[in-house]
């Protein structure tokens, strides 16, 4: 899982299939079909971390799923970005620029809702501290978050 990391991508956020990730309190930002399609395909599923910025804001810790796309009867991926921070808006539309810096475990499956919020917000902890170590740190800084001086992002 961790061949091909740091991993670093940049895409438009897209709708996802609503499986109410936002009404759990843990909203994902999905990258479209052809950003996944450019992903390794021999990449793990599972749940990584790492950096993330949306259009030239801050750059914030985040949780990033790589899963089985029900929406194609999964056959091809999905990948989506919980960044750890509050916005005041959704971003549909926004570029998504990210960096994966490690991995936490392979995709579950959970008897329940409740066991599911509760290892997302163990993944939360972990994604964390992690981030907080140099080897992670590091890349909060990469020159990749810095887009051009005067280039906007979607008028942003
Ligand atoms: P969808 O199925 O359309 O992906 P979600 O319930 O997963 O719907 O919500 C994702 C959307 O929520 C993102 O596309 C973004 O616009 C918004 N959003 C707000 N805060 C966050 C956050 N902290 N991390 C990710 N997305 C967020
Ligand atoms: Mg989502």
């Amino acid at each position: 899982a961790m061949r091909h990391l740091p991993y670093f991508c940049r895409g438009e956020v897209v709708k996802g299939f609503g499986r109410g990730s936002k009404e759990l309190g843990i909203p994902t930002a999905n990258f479209s079909e052809q950003v996944v399609e450019s992903f390794p395909s021999d990449i793990s599923t599972g749940i990584y971390y790492g950096w993330a910025c949306v259009g030239n804001g801050d750059v914030h810790k985040m949780v990033l799923s790589i899963g089985w796309n029900p929406f194609y009867k999964n056959i091809k991926k999905s990948v989506e970005t919980h960044i750890i921070h509050t916005f005041k808006e959704d971003f549909y539309g926004e570029i998504l620029s990210i960096v994966i810096t490690g991995y936490i475990r392979p995709e579950k499956n959970f008897d329940s809702l409740e066991a599911l919020i509760s290892a997302i917000q163990e993944d939360i902890e972990e994604a964390k501290r992690q981030l907080d170590l140099p080897e992670h740190l590091k890349l909060k800084e990469d020159n990749f978050f810095n887009l051009p001086e005067g280039k906007t992002v979607n008028n942003h």
